[in-house]
């Protein structure tokens, strides 16, 4: 299937061909008609699948349809980091279509009260909003006017479930007219999220993105470590696996060049492969993995999606992948084509909520490593200062 089928206006499919989207991934293959054909929809998709433009897409070509143009699509999410990127991806999307968009969430580093309750009023056609500050701004006077409102999605509703906005969702919906068209996705559905959909969306359709497995092959491993512990760990951990062929993954490229230094440092042979090399020299540095001329890589993500090489015996996450679908990607690189193999995360306090979520997602069994003494005192220090007590409870 492609976009071309869907039906889309052109001025949809110019912004796809700008953002280089070619084909609909296939949450975006079953959530499209469905929304076009305005249907309501709760979908159990999570980030990763293309959930985003799922819903942007068919929404922005439902309001192409009206003539008339108020603040007509509201998106509830739970942080201001999705708000930014739904608005982001819109500002993408609709670039020519006209269909203007905003993100409205408190703190800091937003616009202003002011400006924002200044810009609703004035005229936008969809407002990303964090619960939070969407219910301060609809129970202040001279809030913006919800009237014409006709679709609302709410995004990641386990999540925001989870950070205890369920009476304010529903407080929230009070505002919006009855006659609408409401999404609801969400990575998971716990009970609590069928109730919510059972009070606030008509007849819904139901769609389910099924999550990808890690193979039957990985022995998956984690432990949870300080980030000043991690070099050490993984050196006494590599130096118990000679003349494997090993990757390992971190977040950004200036980690991996800095792990790659601190490794070549301490007389491991690495190689560092990110997104500042020159295609030939990533190349080169595939093909010497390959041939076996390079036992082990570092790279970002872009590592773990074209990388076709078998016999890759451990995996490393050296920090904890964004999502699960990264998650199943990365450590797939391993225990390919029926054969054995393993997989290691390193878990810092900050990533204790992501990791606790790709296992939940991906329903693995993965086992805990021991520490030696030295690290594990420092870990619980470090969890204190990075304010995650839950940490603390979960590890005795
Ligand atoms: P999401 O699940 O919405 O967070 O999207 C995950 C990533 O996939 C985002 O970086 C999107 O820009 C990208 N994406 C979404 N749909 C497509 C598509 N049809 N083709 C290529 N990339 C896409």
């Amino acid at each position: 299937m492609t976009f071309l089928d869907l039906n889309l206006h052109d001025s949809l499919l110019d912004g796809l061909d700008a953002m280089g989207f070619e084909n609909p991934t296939p949450i975006q293959q079953q959530a499209i008609p469905y929304i076009l054909s305005k249907h309501d929809l709760i979908a159990c998709a999570q980030t990763g699948t293309g959930k985003t433009a799922a819903f942007v897409l068919p929404v922005i070509n439902n309001i192409l349809e009206h003539e008339s143009r108020k603040l007509s699509t509201l998106i509830i999410v739970p942080t201001r980091e999705l708000a930014q990127q739904i608005d982001q991806q819109i500002e993408g999307l609709a670039y020519f279509t006209g269909v203007s968009s905003m993100a409205v969430y408190g703190g800091g580093d937003g616009i202003s009260w002011e400006q924002q309750q200044k810009a609703l009023r004035t005229g936008v056609d969809v407002v990303i909003a964090t619960p939070g500050r969407l219910l301060a701004m609809l129970t202040s006077s001279g809030s913006f006017d919800t009237k014409y409102i006709r679709y609302l999605v709410l995004d990641e509703a386990d999540r925001m479930l989870d950070m205890g906005f369920y009476d304010d969702i529903l407080r929230i919906i009070s505002f919006i007219p009855k006659e609408r068209q409401t999404l609801l996705f969400s990575a998971t559905m716990p009970p609590r999220i069928r109730t919510l959909a059972q009070k606030i969306l008509n007849n819904p359709k139901e769609i389910t993105i099924a999550i990808s497995k890690p193979a039957e092959g990985i022995t998956q491993q984690m432990c949870y470590i300080a980030d000043a512990h991690k070099t050490a760990f993984l050196l006494g951990y590599l130096n118990a696996r000679h003349d494997e062929r090993i990757i390992i993954f971190a977040s950004t490229k200036d980690k991996v060049k800095e792990l790659h230094r601190e490794l070549v440092k301490r007389k491991v042979k690495a190689q560092a492969f990110h997104s500042d090399l020159e295609q030939p020299e990533r190349e080169e540095l595939m093909r010497a993995f390959k041939n076996n001329e390079i036992k082990l890589l570092i790279g970002t993500d872009i590592l773990s999606r074209g990388i076709d090489v078998d016999g890759i015996s451990l995996v490393v996450n050296y920090d904890v992948p964004p999502d699960p679908e990264d998650y199943v990607h990365r450590i797939g690189r391993t225990a390919r084509a029926e054969s054995k193999g393993t997989s290691l995360t390193l878990v810092n306090g900050k990533d204790f909520g992501k990791f606790k979520r790709i296992k939940e997602l991906t329903g693995s069994h993965i086992e805990e490593l021991t520490l030696p003494e030295g690290m594990k005192g420092d870990e619980k220090k470090r969890s204190i200062d990075s304010r995650r007590p839950s940490f603390i409870k979960r590890r005795k």
